[in-house]
C-alpha cells in the first residue's frame, strides 16, 4: 500500500470519492444496456461541462495527450498548413503532433510565461488564408499562463481555419465556452480539474469538424482515434474498440459531482483557494512567473525565493507531510516550482494546509 497524498502539482489531483466507487463495481459489457444508457448520460454531461451542442461529444480511451492526437490527427491531412501557438510545453507539443500528422506547421512563439498575443494570430491568419487548423492551449500547465481568448477566438471566425483548443487543465476550473467561442475540437483530460483518475479525454467536435474528417482524400493515420469510426460505435453501436468500461463510470460520476456543484459555484471556488495561495506565497518570498492578470486558478507557477532548494523543498513536502507539488520544466527546471489546486483539491483548507507545512520546510 502506498501512503495517501495531497496531489498539489501539475496533476493527477485528488480522485473525487464518488469516481474511486464507481471504478469498484462489478464489470458489465460493453453492449450492457445499463451501460449504453450510462455512456449516453456522460455524453450530456460533457455537453455541459464543454457548454457545446455538438453531437460528436465523448470520451477518448487514453489520457489527455490522446485526445491531442485525436483532435489533429483527425482533421490535419499531409501538407495542410497548421498555425499553433506555442508558449509552454504543451503547445509545443501540439506543433510535434500537428507535424506527425503531415501538416506544415507555422509557429507562433511566445517568451515562456507570456500569453500568445493576439496580434501575432492576426498576422499569421494574415499570412497563412490556406491555413487548415489553427490550435492554442487555453492553461498552459507548464508556465501557469491563462491563455484569453476571447479576442482571438472573433480573429479566427473571421478565417476557414478550424480551431482547436486544449482545455485539458481549464475545464471546469474555469470559464470553457466551446459554442460561444467557436472552437471546432476542444480535448480535455481527466485526472486535473475534473479530479478523475487519468486514462480519459474529454473530447468535442463541431459538425464542420466532422466534415473535415468525413471528406478527407485518405483515412486518418491513427485508426484507433479515427472519429469516424468512433461515431460508428457511439452511433450505431458497430464495435470498434473495448471501451474501457470502469473508467467511464468514473468520468460519468466525476463530472456528476461537477455539476451538482455547479460550474459558476466551481470556478468561484478555484478563484477563493487561489487568491488565498497567491497571497501565502507572495508573504514567503515566491515570485509569479506569469504576468498579473494572467495567471491560471488552478496552477500557479513561481519562481523560488533565495536560499530555498529544488529538489530538497520537494522531498521534504513529500515525505514528511505526504503533499506533492511540481518542479519548473523546461526553462524553469530548478528555479520555479508549480503548485496546482484542481477540482477536488481546490478549497482553502488544503491551502492552508501546504502554507503550514511551506512554513515548516522553509525553515529548515
Ligand atoms: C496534462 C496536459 C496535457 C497532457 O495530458 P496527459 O493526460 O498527461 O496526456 C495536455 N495539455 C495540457 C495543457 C496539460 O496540462
Amino acid at each position: 500500500m502506498s501512503a495517501e497524498r495531497l496531489l498539489l502539482g501539475s496533476g493527477p489531483s485528488n480522485a473525487a470519492p464518488e469516481t474511486l466507487q464507481a471504478l469498484s463495481r462489478p464489470l458489465v459489457g460493453y453492449l450492457d444496456p445499463s451501460f449504453l444508457t450510462m455512456l449516453d448520460e456522460l455524453a450530456d454531461r460533457l455537453r455541459e461541462v464543454f457548454s457545446t451542442r455538438n453531437r460528436m461529444t465523448f470520451a477518448v480511451s487514453g489520457t489527455g495527450s490522446a485526445g491531442m492526437e485525436a483532435s489533429l490527427v483527425n482533421v490535419l491531412e499531409p501538407g495542410d498548413t497548421a498555425i499553433v501557438g506555442v508558449n509552454g510545453v504543451f503547445g509545443g507539443r501540439l506543433a510535434d503532433v500537428a507535424s506527425r500528422a503531415g501538416a506544415e506547421v507555422v509557429r507562433i512563439d511566445s517568451e515562456w510565461g507570456d500569453i500568445i498575443r493576439p496580434e501575432d494570430v492576426r498576422a499569421a491568419l494574415e499570412a497563412h488564408p490556406e491555413a487548415k487548423v489553427f490550435a492554442l492551449v487555453h492553461a498552459e500547465t507548464s508556465t501557469g499562463v491563462s491563455q484569453p481568448i476571447k479576442e482571438i477566438a472573433s480573429l479566427v471566425r473571421d478565417h476557414s481555419a478550424l480551431f482547436v483548443l486544449d482545455t485539458v487543465t481549464s475545464l471546469s476550473g474555469m470559464l470553457v465556452d466551446v459554442d460561444g467561442w467557436g472552437v471546432d475540437v476542444a480535448y480535455s483530460g481527466a485526472q486535473k480539474c475534473l479530479s478523475v483518475p487519468p486514462g480519459l479525454s474529454p473530447i468535442s467536435f463541431s459538425d464542420r469538424a466532422m466534415e473535415a474528417a468525413r471528406s478527407r482524400k485518405a483515412p486518418a493515420r491513427s485508426w484507433y482515434l479515427d472519429v469516424t469510426l468512433i461515431d460508428g460505435f457511439l452511433t450505431d453501436r458497430v464495435y470498434h474498440h473495448t471501451p474501457p468500461i470502469p473508467m467511464l463510470r468514473a468520468l460519468h460520476a466525476g463530472l456528476g459531482v461537477v455539476l451538482a456543484e455547479g460550474l459558476p459555484q466551481r470556478w468561484e471556488r478555484h478563484e477563493r483557494a487561489a487568491a488565498l495561495l497567491a497571497k501565502g506565497l507572495v508573504e514567503r518570498g515566491f515570485s509569479y512567473v506569469p504576468p498579473e492578470g494572467h495567471r491560471l486558478p488552478m496552477l500557479h507557477c513561481v519562481r523560488l525565493p533565495d536560499g530555498v532548494d529544488d529538489v530538497e523543498g520537494r522531498a521534504a513536502l513529500l515525505s514528511d507531510y505526504g503533499i506533492e507539488i511540481s518542479s519548473g520544466i523546461g526553462a524553469f527546471k530548478g528555479e520555479c516550482w508549480r503548485i496546482g489546486l484542481m477540482g477536488y483539491n481546490a478549497t482553502e483548507r488544503n491551502v492552508l494546509t501546504l502554507l503550514a507545512a511551506l512554513d515548516d520546510v522553509l525553515r529548515r
